[in-house]
């Protein structure tokens, strides 16, 4: 049994207390963090603590971010929420090993994997090094891809077992975001009737994050922003081939970031049935379905807020969304293939090219980025030599503002599967962490070639095709 140490001295870093207490006591609960045992530093984010402004020792640095001192003399919380998993409604989940542990300069700062909380339900309040480093990486990858995300400021290793399938080292990540409100906040004061402090939420988030919202019709005004932003953080997934794994309500962020990174996966052989979770059986969050899911969120989310938002109101909203995802997803999709301006035949265009890159089994991220160089590429059908021509006829790879786009909008590195096992190896079996700065440095910059990085745009080696990734973390 690990014992709990209690929180020292605070160290005080800012007067700016941390927005979501004002909420209440019904929204959180007050928790003690348990540091991990012979906590160490892996990795920082000097970028991102220079834009929050965090100027600490190095020592101070791993006390506040590994949970053993308390950050500006707040006592961390745990928030509640409930959230439809897999499609079945839990009316309480909440944070069950994240706590908030104060803001900086309007920004939430979390530990996630700093010990038990009210909300543990049987987990143990932990996270294993292994999801640590990819929930670390994959953060910062969608970062540099463009794509909204939760930040990530900092990765503690240490000593402490923690048991899974097996015994894993323990770690802490330290998320940063404006806000870490999920759909499933909403939820659950729904679902418990409790309709004043519904409306206080709505109220909080509203005018802490969509202070440009007019004071008319704003909560359908504010239901159809995160219609919108939930759409396009969906096109960007879509169109680099991210897979979530688990898109329950309650890892929607109100905010449209991508949130709780668990068995995710970037496509690596075109396949629109894509399942990067193997303990989803029934591919509930297959990569093709996530459009439609995000929408069945929405819907949940919209039932939540219907004692304030009038019908019709919800219908529009739904339907921008829909709207918001489809252009998005196809101007990200246009500039993919160096399109600029469209016309009506891209479409086919586009839907001919995933047809040959899914039975030639060809890597989605690879194969797009060869698009600038496809009037040398061997064609590997008869159907690819048409498409190529076609291609070539429609797109001029001769103007280098083409050229241009298209290595602008195809990213040169992605996290992959394998490229995260091989730094999770290093990290577990020889204490090496060189692997996780690499790939952190190469993922901020995914469009950049980087020298001597060929290795991360390698397609998969047979060892490691049939890696699996589970919600075990
Ligand atoms: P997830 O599927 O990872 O989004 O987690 C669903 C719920 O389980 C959330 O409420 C998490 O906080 C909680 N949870 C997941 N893993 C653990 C753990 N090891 N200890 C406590 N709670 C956990
Ligand atoms: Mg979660």
């Amino acid at each position: 049994m690990e014992k709990r140490t209690p929180n020292k001295s605070t160290i005080s870093l800012e007067k700016n207390s941390l927005k979501f207490l004002s909420l209440g006591k019904e929204f959180y609960s007050k928790i003690k963090t348990q540091p991990l045992e012979n906590n160490f530093l892996i990795h920082q984010n000097k970028e991102l603590a220079d834009k929050l402004g965090i100027d600490l020792s190095a020592d101070e640095f791993l006390s506040v971010f590994s949970g053993e001192t308390k950050y500006d003399n707040v006592d961390p919380i745990s928030t509640v929420y409930a959230g439809h998993q897999f499609g079945y409604f839990v009316p309480q989940l909440g944070d069950g090993r994240s706590c908030l542990i104060g803001e900086k300069n309007g920004y939430e700062i979390s530990l996630k994997g700093a010990g038990m909380t009210p909300y543990s339900r049987a987990g143990d309040g932990r996270a294993v090094l292994r999801s640590s480093i990819r929930e670390y990486l994959c953060s910062q990858a969608m970062k540099g891809l463009g794509i909204a995300s939760t930040d990530v400021l900092s990765l503690v290793g240490s000593t402490t077992e923690v048991y899974r399938e097996k015994i894993e080292p323990g770690a802490i990540v330290t998320r940063v975001a404006k806000s870490h409100i999920r759909f499933g906040h909403f939820e659950y004061f729904s679902s418990k009737g409790d309709k004043a402090n519904l409306e206080k939420l709505l109220n909080f988030t509203i005018d802490h994050y969509f202070s440009e919202l007019g004071s008319d019709n704003r909560y359908s005004e504010f239901f159809n922003q995160v219609a919108k932003l939930t759409a396009e953080m969906i096109a960007h997934w879509q169109a680099v081939g991210f897979s979530h794994g688990v898109m329950n309500t309650d890892n929607m962020s109100i905010l449209g970031l991508t949130l709780d990174y668990g068995p995710f996966g970037f496509m690596e052989e075109y396949d629109p049935n894509f399942v990067c979770n193997h303990t989803d059986h029934q591919g509930r969050y297959a990569f093709d379905q996530q459009p439609n899911v995000a929408l069945w969120n929405l819907m949940r989310l919209a039932d939540a807020l219907s004692p304030f938002i009038k019908t019709q109101d919800i219908k529009n909203g739904l339907e921008f969304y829909e709207k918001t995802m489809i252009k998005t997803y196809s101007k990200l999709m246009r500039n993919k293939f160096g399109i600029d301006s469209p016309e009506d035949t891209d479409k086919d265009l586009i839907s001919q090219f995933l047809k040959i890159m899914f039975d030639l089994k060809l890597d989605y991220t690879n194969t797009f980025l060869s698009l600038a160089k496809i009037d040398k590429v061997n064609p590997k059908s008869k159907e690819h030599e048409i498409w190529i021509k076609e291609y070539c006829d429609r797109v001029n790879l001769s103007n280098p503002e083409v050229i241009d786009l298209i290595n602008s909008s195809n990213p040169k590195y992605i996290l992959r599967n394998y490229t995260a096992e091989v730094a999770i190896r290093e990290a577990e079996d020889n204490h090496n962490y060189n692997e996780i700065s690499q790939l952190f440095d190469i993922l901020s910059k995914p469009f950049e070639l980087h020298s001597g990085a060929e290795k991360y745009q390698k397609e998969a080696p047979l060892w490691a095709r049939s890696l699996q990734v589970s919600c075990s973390s």
